[in-house]
């Protein structure tokens, strides 16, 4: 294998900015946001909107109001309306409508002067663009609570306002709203927070198999063929899920798993890379803690973390746990314990989040208990244990 092999054939795909053309699972949200501006194509100039988007973190709200976008302005282009999509970061112009009305003009104009003007000249600047350029705008307002935070409900005001003032002009300026708290809805004024509410879509929380088929999309984007596999991007899911359904730290799981399997000269990003690439976004678990557990318990992870040092696997069953344990107390010359008195010492790592248990699906037969190391990579976790375990022998 040459030294510059790469598991990856394009990286940017897996850039946070990048808007794919499939999304799945979010079909039903796009409709409705098309269905809430169908005027805007249809009739554009009668009325305007106002939409409100919530979502957790990573539950697709930034790319699904990106893509409504595009695919709005594209329709309208084939039918000659000029109607344009602004996506603006609140957090990033620092909570200023001041900030966020120049970026939008400078979409328009882009010498426009950056100094001397208020934000109140600069919102009736822009509606006179738009009337001299006989141009509809939908301005998204990501994280808009970053706007709340620092301005208050005034702005999100004025820019509803601005439409009402204009008596017997065209209605230009439509709002897509985007918030992770609806809590922030509150420090709204009464009507534009009704009317918010009465337009929300609300974006889940992705599960498990939904994350899933999001990574296997990226998967295919953006690695060679073979050197991905399913265990891997399950692994991948299950901390995801773990982390309140969130495709963007799956995604970025994903990369920096292929990032060490890279850097180590790997040829396929193994379930080992992302729990070391796990390990680089969340503290890993201390070295107290491991200190702190029994004789007996770290006998048993150690025989865990041998287990999945070598398996391409992400689960292990109870009975595989046991066996590896029993070579593990022959190694270190100690009687093994019964089986009852495991289950507790399982259940103990499990509480410790250490290992994660769950037991297995519906349509099997019997009840097993399977373990998954999904933190903490088994190599770094052997070391840890095999030096704990030496203290306690001297
Ligand atoms: P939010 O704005 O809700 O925090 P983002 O829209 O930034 O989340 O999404 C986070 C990451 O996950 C981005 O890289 C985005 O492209 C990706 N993503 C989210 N939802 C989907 C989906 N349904 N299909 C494909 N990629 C998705
Ligand atoms: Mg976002």
């Amino acid at each position: 294998m040459p030294a510059s092999f790469s598991v990856f054939k394009d990286e940017t795909r897996l850039d946070i900015n990048y808007v794919p053309s499939s999304l799945p699972h979010r079909q039903a949200q796009l409709r409705f946001l098309h269905q809430l501006f169908r005027f805007a194509i249809e009739d554009p100039g009668e009325m305007t909107q106002r939409v409100l988007i919530v979502g957790n973190v990573g539950t697709g709200k930034t790319v699904i109001s990106q893509r409504f976008g595009f695919d709005i302005t594209k329709e309208a282009e084939k039918r000659k309306i000029n109607l344009n999509y602004v996506h603006v970061n609140c957090r990033e112009c620092k909570g200023s409508l001041f900030m966020i009305l120049q970026r939008v003009i400078l979409k328009f104009i882009p010498n426009f002067p950056r100094r001397g003007y208020s934000a109140e000249e600069l919102l009736q600047t822009l509606m006179q663009i738009l009337d001299e350029r006989n141009t509809y705008l939908i301005l998204c307002l990501d994280e808009l609570e970053a706007l709340i935070r620092s301005e208050g409900s005034d702005p999100v005001y004025s820019l509803t306002r601005v439409q009402e003032e204009r008596l017997n002009a065209p209605q230009r300026l439509s709002l897509l709203c985007i918030l992770r708290e609806p809590a922030y809805l509150k420090e709204l004024d009464p009507s534009t927070r009704s009317t918010l509410q009465r337009n929300l879509i609300h974006f889940e929380e992705y599960s498990k198999p939904q994350l899933q088929d999001i990574l296997n999309d990226r998967v295919d984007l953006a690695f060679r063929n073979g050197t991905v596999f399913t265990p891997t991007v399950e692994l991948v899911a299950e901390l995801a899920s773990m982390e309140g359904g969130d495709a963007r730290y799956a995604i970025e799981l994903l990369w920096r798993a292929g990032k060490y399997a890279d850097a180590s000269n790997m040829k396929e990003v193994s379930p080992e890379c992302v729990r070391k690439a796990a390990t680089t976004v969340y503290p890993v678990v201390g070295k107290e803690v491991i200190s702190s557990l029994n004789l007996h318990e770290k006998l048993l992870l150690l025989g865990v973390a041998r287990h999945f040092k070598q398996a391409s696997t992400v689960y292990m069953s109870m009975g595989e746990a046991e066996d590896a344990y029993a070579i593990v107390c022959e190694e270190y010359g100690k009687k093994q314990r019964g089986h009852t008195q495991l289950w507790k010492y399982v259940n103990e790592l499990s509480a410790l989040g250490i290992i994660k248990t769950e037991l297995s699906g519906v349509g099997q037969r019997g009840k097993t208990t399977y373990i998954s190391l999904p933190k903490i990579p088994a190599s770094e976790l052997e070391q840890e244990l095999t030096k704990a375990l030496h203290t306690k022998r001297r």
